[in-house]
């Protein structure tokens, strides 16, 4: 940022603001030019920084800070809230979100009964009234959040993180929670995948549960009657074909007898000898052709539902007076 937010605050409330930067000349000169507007009775902002700071700031910096962060409500130490005082990362970089991949859910850091520095930071005391100041409270020693911040949020933050059963410093926790949030993270996408496969599943099944249900009874009539199911799919339908196959003929469900399925996808030589003399689309209606009886049925399954090999062999049992249908994986 500049120094422009601060001339609203210098003129609502009188004061002289002198930007400095952080060398020993740097505050004397801030120091005097202060002085100075005291003396002359003025309150305006003045910039004792410029070799560093400029009234509108660094543009490039901003933008780059909006692009990837908005702003929030803040607990700041010994202050507490204030609305939209700080920044968090947008939505579309929360997998870079420190707070959520090391779960940090709230840093409260107490300050000891003694310490008055909210009431400082706040500019209703001076450090003076503390009765800490210079005596418990040094900078080698702080106390408290007006003195040595930086360096006790630090260890506030490791200590958070310690891995309680490691009985080891903050030095090496850092390295223990990394692969734990790596694990975390990904732990939320198989949850995140878990609920969108649910959720497909129920929408497919309040669409199609009444079809389904009409196609047993029908699949019931015709395993009666003595005849076979023929499964087949392409790639990982293919798996999807024996694996429907193999319900069928050793069911897990006790007391259920075992009924006549096959799949068409199981034998390699027949496949590649089809596909190498003729054509892979003729892969299952030749099968089909083969070993299939009218009356039989004939279960294709299918991501797309354009495999043409599929189509072939509805076509073909259909033909045939099988009992087809497609189902969409
Ligand atoms: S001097 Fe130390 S203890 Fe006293 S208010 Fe400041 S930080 Fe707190």
């Amino acid at each position: 940022m500049g120094y422009s937010e601060y001339e609203a605050i210098s003129a609502r409330y009188q004061v002289p603001i002198v930007v400095t930067g952080f060398e020993p000349l740097d505050i004397l000169e801030g120091t005097l030019m202060t002085v100075r507007q005291l003396e002359a009775g003025n309150a305006v902002v003045e910039n004792q920084y410029a070799r560093a700071v400029e009234r509108e700031g660094n543009r490039v910096a901003q933008n780059l800070v909006s692009e990837v962060f908005e702003i929030c409500d803040r607990k700041w130490r010994g202050v507490g809230s204030i609305p939209k005082s700080g920044y968090r990362l947008r939505y579309e970089f929360r997998d870079h979100d420190a707070e959520r991949l090391f779960e940090v859910e709230e840093i409260d850091t107490k300050e000891p009964a003694i310490c008055i520095s909210g009431q400082i930071l706040k500019g209703i005391k001076k450090p003076h009234d503390c009765p800490a100041f210079g005596t418990l409270c040094t900078p080698q020693s702080p106390l408290g959040a007006t003195y040595g911040l930086r360096r006790r949020r630090v260890r506030g933050v490791l200590r958070l993180r310690a891995p309680p059963e490691s009985g080891r410093g903050p030095a090496c926790c850092l390295k223990a929670t990394a692969p734990r949030a790596a694990v975390h993270a990904l732990s939320e996408k198989v949850l995140r995948k878990c609920r969108e496969s649910v959720e497909v599943k129920e929408k497919f099944f309040r669409l199609y549960a009444e079809q389904i249900a009409e196609l047993c009874e029908k699949m019931a009539g015709r395993f009666q009657a003595g005849h076979e199911l023929w499964v087949m799919g392409n790639g990982g339908s293919a798996c999807d074909a024996q694996h429907v196959a193999v319900e069928f003929i050793h069911p897990i469900i006790d007391k259920r007898r075992a009924l006549p399925a096959r799949d068409l996808v199981s034998q390699i030589p027949v496949l590649t000898a089809i596909s190498n003399d003729k054509d892979y689309a003729k892969i299952f209606v030749d099968q089909l052709a083969l070993w299939a009886k009218p009356g039989d049925m004939a279960l294709a399954i299918s991501t797309s539902g354009q495999s043409p090999n599929l189509i072939y062999a509805l076509q073909a049992a259909r033909k045939k007076e099988l009992l087809d249908h497609r189902v969409l994986r």
